[in-house]
Order: structure tokens, then C-alpha cells, then sequence
């Protein structure tokens, strides 16, 4: 598309994203919440299977991480106190669908447990914040599969009522890039709260992505199209860019654009038309009489304000006053087991945070990927990376050294410290300087060309003097010792 053209339009993007909170059980009975190694149809229940005359039980643990997550995304919910806390409650979405056994869905109409809120993150050397309309707790549908060349269709209700949040964002977003970053962000808020594992791949968390397009200075919105199901952030990015250039040529040649329900056909990077969207009158909403309305009460929110730990902003002002390079910084803060260690490491000794933080965004990831274990899992613990880098910075350990030791405590149980794990291995580096100073004078002597040479100015010779010493003490040499030591014989002698 002509860039001219596409600068005299501006994008509307509000995402809507279903996060599958980490309760060992589904929303409304006891099936198990994860399905993944399960046959289809196997975990399942007359509740979940929505059998004439059961009724749902409100699973107490969804609530609460769901009120983690609402703190996480910044709701005041102490305001709601003087009316004895925030009355929510849960509606019946009506609609028929292959995968809805009740006909309805039970989820929150206009009193969500999340009411309000912000994601705010840096994009672009500044911070944006996106606001949040809401966000509802609702039982997820099963799950529909159409075999290739079959005239009929396959329904696994295995994910049928498992808890989900649904998180309706405001359309505060102007370019993909940002819908992409704020993505991103919810998944961090989702995983620091606690709230869901959010892992992409297995769908706990999905992304649905509103779309619509305007002249530039045109106050009112233009007619948006919804993608639905993005398990990815590229393809959030992907396909807005898509839907805004289809668009504007919509616009561009008088033809309207209709309001509808799209997917995304990664293969091609194509959108393309599901159904008309419908409007939330057709949804015949009405009070659910099956369960009684939810109040939050303040011990609610104080417990759940208990459990939350650190979240991302405060790692990012605490990375930025230890001074950290931005980009590396995002990427630990993308990754909360690594976060976290980090903090702990800072806390015991501040001197570390580069030590740390250079292990954790480049060795740490390969160990990770080739091991195939988590982090958590190791013996790393946040003394261990302390004492490693401790180790490096008193010049008892090279950095080549350093990260030997921290791949040997890349395993699980591993309960040495690491001065002993090291000098058991033989890593430590000799820095005691009167043993040095020897070895230094043995090199001077067996070298007399190269002690010559670097005495009549060229520097070259010095790094062949640094690297017969470091021979000498097979390699266990500090080599900022060494150095040091043998300029000041070198200089000495020259006298
Ligand atoms: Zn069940």
C-alpha cells in the first residue's frame, strides 16, 4: 500500500483477551482444569456437560486469582467499602452453539469483578497506558475440531467451564505495534499476579483483536471488525495491520465495511469473514438464578493483596535504578522466574545486578533450551548467582570459570556452595600474587625477544608475555594480575 495513503488514516484497536485462570479445578464443578493429557470427553461431569438438573458451585479459587489479577491491573477496590464491598454478579449468555451443551453461558454482564483499570508499559521511549473496561469471569465452551475432507465435525467438551477472565481493554491503541505491546504486557500481569500460567501455546491465554479504521481528524470511530483467537503476539500485530490496509482500500473505493466476526489464516497472513457480529441484545442476557450474586468483600481483596508479589512496573524501577541497558531489562522482565531471581540476587548484594542480569538473559536461556529444565527446578538459587558473581568481582573466578560453575549448579539438588563446587573442579583462579610474581619472572626470562620488544614499545609482545604466564598456570591465572605483574617487572627492569 502506498505509504501516503496509509498515513492519511488512523487505527482503532481494543483487544479483548481470555485468560484461563490456574485453578486446579474447572469453574463450577471438580474437574480437573487441565486437560491436556486427557482423551477427548473424558473430564467431564454432568455439571460441565450441562445435564437437566445440576447445579454450579462457584469455584472460590477462580475468584481469587481472578481479584489478583483485577489488583494487578490497578482497580481500587477498597472504594467499594463503605457499601460493604463490590457487588458483582453472573449472567446467562444465550446462544447455540456445537460446543455449548447448556444453550447458554454463564458469565458477567454488568457487574464484572474486574471493573476497571489500566496496563501501562514503555513503548517507544515513553509509557502508554491502555484503560481496561472490564473484566468477567465466564465458563469456557469445548472445543470444536472440522477433520480435513470429512463432512462432519468433532467436539472435545474436556475445556468446557473451565474458568476463564475475559479482559475487555478501551480502544486505546493506534498502531499494531502497540496492540502487540500492551499483548505483551497482559501476558507479564497475567503470569507476576499468579493468575494464569499464560501459556500461548496451549491457549490460556487468546486474543481477540478490534479493529477499525478513520480519516485522520475524523472524531468519531469508523466500523470495526473483530479477529478472533490469536495465540500469538506477532499475529496480533499481524493481523491488524492486515484488517487496517483491507480497510482503508474498503473505504478508499466508497464500499462499507461490515461489522463482523474474522480469523486469521496464519499461512497466508490473511483475515478472513466468520459471521456477522452480534450485538449483546441478541444475547438475551438475564441474572444467572443458579448462583447467587458475588460481594468482595475487603478481607477478599486484603488476602488476595497478600498473595500478589512484585509486579513488572516495580522490577522496571528497580532495573533502572540498578541502571540496566532497557532492551536486556525487558527481556528479563518478560520472564518472571528470571525477574524474580534477579530481584533476590540485588537484594543480597546490588553489586550483582550485571553479573546477574548478563547470566540470566544469555547463558541462563541457552542452558534452559539445551537442558530442556526450568529454572526453578535448578539448584540456581539467588545465594548461589550471588556468590558466583561475588566470586568473579574478588577475581577468585574468570567469567569463562563462572559460567562452568553455573552450568554444574544447573541441575536439580545440587547442594555444595559454590567455593567449594569450584575449587573441587579446579576453577578457581590463582590470584596470590607472591605465586604469580614467580611464574611472571620465569616468563620474562624464557622470553627475552618478547621482554625486548615490548621494553622497545610494541605492545603486541605484551599479549604474548600475558599469554605464556596464563600457559604457565594452565590457564588458572587471573589474568588481571598477570598483567598487572608483569608490566611493573617489565618497567622495572627496564630501569
Ligand atoms: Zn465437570
Amino acid at each position: 500500500m502506498n505509504p501516503d495513503l496509509r498515513a492519511k488514516y488512523e487505527a482503532v484497536i481494543g483487544i479483548e483477551c481470555h485468560v484461563q485462570l490456574a485453578t486446579k479445578s474447572k469453574l463450577f464443578c471438580s474437574c480437573d482444569n487441565d486437560s491436556r493429557t486427557a482423551e477427548p470427553n473424558t473430564n467431564v461431569c454432568p455439571v460441565c456437560l450441562g445435564h437437566p438438573g445440576t447445579l454450579p458451585v462457584l469455584n472460590k479459587r477462580a475468584v481469587e486469582l481472578a481479584l489478583q489479577l483485577g489488583l494487578a491491573l490497578g482497580v481500587d477496590y477498597n472504594k467499594y467499602a463503605k457499601t460493604g464491598g463490590l457487588h458483582t454478579k453472573f449472567d446467562r449468555k444465550n446462544y447455540f452453539y456445537p460446543d455449548l451443551p447448556k444453550g447458554y453461558q454463564i458469565t458477567q454482564f454488568d457487574e464484572p469483578i474486574v471493573p476497571g483499570g489500566a496496563v501501562e508499559f514503555p513503548f517507544e521511549g515513553g509509557i502508554k497506558r491502555v484503560g481496561i473496561t472490564r473484566a468477567h469471569l465466564e465458563g469456557d465452551a469445548g472445543k470444536l475440531t472440522h477433520p480435513d475432507g470429512k463432512d462432519y465435525s468433532l467436539v472435545d467438551l474436556n475445556r468446557a467451564e473451565t474458568p476463564l477472565l475475559e479482559i475487555v481493554s478501551e480502544p486505546d491503541m493506534r498502531s499494531p505495534a502497540e496492540a502487540k505491546a500492551y499483548a505483551q504486557e497482559l501476558h507479564n500481569l497475567a503470569r507476576y499476579s499468579g493468575a494464569s500460567d499464560a501459556n500461548l501455546y496451549y491457549g490460556n491465554m487468546r486474543f481477540d483483536v478490534n479493529v477499525s479504521v478513520r480519516p485522520i481528524g475524523q472524531a468519531e470511530f469508523g466500523t470495526r471488525t473483530e479477529t478472533k483467537n490469536l495465540n500469538s503476539f506477532k499475529a496480533v500485530e499481524k493481523s491488524a495491520e492486515y484488517e487496517i490496509r483491507r480497510q482503508i482500500v474498503l473505504v478508499e473505493h466508497g464500499d462499507k465495511i461490515k461489522q463482523e466476526t474474522r480469523g486469521w489464516n496464519e499461512a497466508k497472513g490473511q483475515t478472513y469473514s466468520m459471521r456477522s457480529k452480534e450485538d449483546a441484545d441478541e444475547y438475551r442476557y438475564f441474572p444467572e438464578p443458579d448462583l447467587p450474586p458475588l460481594v468482595i468483600t475487603s478481607e477478599m481483596v486484603a488476602q488476595a493483596k497478600a498473595e500478589l508479589g512484585l509486579l513488572p512496573t516495580d522490577l522496571r524501577t528497580e532495573m533502572a535504578a540498578a541502571k540496566l541497558p532497557f532492551n536486556e531489562a525487558e527481556v528479563l522482565v518478560s520472564d518472571p522466574d528470571a525477574a524474580l531471581l534477579w530481584h533476590e540476587v540485588v537484594t543480597q548484594d546490588p553489586a550483582q545486578a550485571r553479573f546477574a542480569l548478563a547470566w540470566l538473559v544469555g547463558d541462563r536461556v541457552r542452558l534452559t533450551q539445551s537442558i530442556g529444565l526450568d529454572l526453578l527446578n535448578t539448584s540456581v538459587t539467588p545465594t548461589v548467582l550471588t556468590q558466583v558473581g561475588q566470586m568473579v568481582s574478588d577475581g577468585q573466578l574468570s567469567s569463562t570459570n563462572a559460567k562452568a560453575l553455573l552450568e554444574y549448579f544447573y541441575q536439580p539438588d545440587q547442594r555444595e556452595t559454590p567455593a567449594a563446587a569450584a575449587k573441587k573442579r579446579g576453577l578457581l583462579q590463582e590470584s596470590d600474587e607472591g605465586e604469580l610474581a614467580s611464574v611472571v619472572a620465569q616468563v620474562i626470562a624464557a622470553n627475552s625477544q618478547a621482554s625486548a620488544d615490548y621494553r622497545a614499545g610494541n605492545q603486541r609482545a605484551f599479549g604474548a608475555l600475558v599469554g605464556a604466564a596464563m600457559k604457565a598456570t594452565q590457564g588458572k591465572g587471573n589474568p588481571a594480575l598477570i598483567s598487572k605483574l608483569l608490566k611493573t617487572q617489565l618497567d622495572r627492569d627496564a630501569v
